[in-house]
């Protein structure tokens, strides 16, 4: 998969294609879809929701330049796939997720499989998650029509952000940098990702 789908695309962080190596993309997919575990698809993971195509997770933290000492924030946690990736790339990371049974899943999976730098939360990621900021880095992993204004008084000032804004079916994936305390904004490419739903109903 690694080399077929996301190398072989263009993506060239030694670091990004190393973490993709080490996770087990089976052990986060259900049962009756872990033969297409490795195909470049998103997959199904249950309440409607999927775990994200192998190469946009790639493309994604490929573009948020992330070191070993970062601390990142996914809003999304669905699967925990991305949130085992990042576990390899970075110090700590945390990732909240809006779907308490998804929270409930990824919480007992990561504790199974020996991941102990990930701490989750189960709530609406639109307020961000103010008590650990700053983070050198945001990545969400559903779409909002709109940038969260928390996300962008929580990242560090240098830090980035990668997140997808739009209406389905016409979302732009964006690269968010910090700098000064003003936001530059570059659209990477056209999206598809499940949308951002919120607790409150707004
Ligand atoms: N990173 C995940 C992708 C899951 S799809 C993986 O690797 O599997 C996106 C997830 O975002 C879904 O599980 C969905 O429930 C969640 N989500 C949607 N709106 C959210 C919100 N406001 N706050 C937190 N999570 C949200």
């Amino acid at each position: 998969m690694v080399v077929q789908q996301i190398e072989r695309r263009g993506i060239c962080d030694r670091r990004v294609l190393e973490a993709m190596r080490e996770v087990p993309r089976h052990e986060f997919v259900p049962t009756a879809v872990k033969t297409r575990a490795y195909k470049d698809h998103p997959l199904p993971i249950g309440f409607g929701q999927t775990i994200s195509q192998p190469y946009i997770v790639a493309f994604m933290l490929e573009h948020l330049l992330l070191r070993a000492k970062d601390r990142v924030l996914e809003l999304g946690t669905g699967s925990g796939y991305q949130a085992a990736i990042l576990s390899k790339l970075v110090a700590q990371v945390f990732s909240i997720e809006i779907i308490d049974e998804l929270n409930h899943r990824a919480t007992a999976d990561f504790q199974r499989m020996g991941y102990r730098n990930i701490l989750l939360k189960s709530g609406d990621g639109y307020e961000g998650w103010p008590e650990f900021a700053p983070f050198d880095a945001i990545v969400v992993a559903a779409a909002p029509d709109h940038i969260p204004q928390p996300l962008i008084g929580q990242l560090r000032e240098g830090g980035r952000m990668v997140i997808p804004v739009g209406d389905t079916p016409d979302q732009n994936l964006l690269l968010v940098e910090k700098r000064s305390g003003a936001m530059r904004k570059r659209v990477l490419c056209p999206v598809r990702f499940v949308p951002f739903t919120r607790k409150s109903g707004d």
